[in-house]
């Protein structure tokens, strides 16, 4: 369990496309509230610890990479699934 968690920890490039919650006011995908971003392009959950299953906007919680069948842009998790509709052009 531990080896797998340092795998995972390794793999994620910290770009932070994953953390993103809908917007309804303004109809758009917006940053996770509890993301951080830094000048280097890297970021950071400051919930990290106990983020999973946490709220993070209107009916939306936080779940681990793992779970989310999305493809986001340049992500080691991406599958044979679709693009998050954040990133999807019209
Ligand atoms: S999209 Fe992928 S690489 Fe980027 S923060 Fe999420 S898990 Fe990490
Ligand atoms: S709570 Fe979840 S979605 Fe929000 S910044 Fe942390 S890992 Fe990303």
């Amino acid at each position: 369990m531990l080896a797998k968690k340092k795998i995972s920890q390794v793999k994620c490039k910290r770009c932070g496309r994953c953390c993103v919650v809908f917007d309804e006011k303004n109809n758009s995908w917006k940053d996770c509230p509890y993301l951080v971003r830094y000048f280097d392009g890297t970021t950071f959950c400051i919930i990290y610890r106990h983020r999973v299953g946490a709220i993070v906007g209107k009916n939306q919680i936080c779940k681990k990479r793992v779970q989310i069948k999305y493809n986001y842009p340049g992500c080691p998790y991406n599958s044979r699934y679709d693009l998050h509709p954040a990133y999807k052009k019209d």
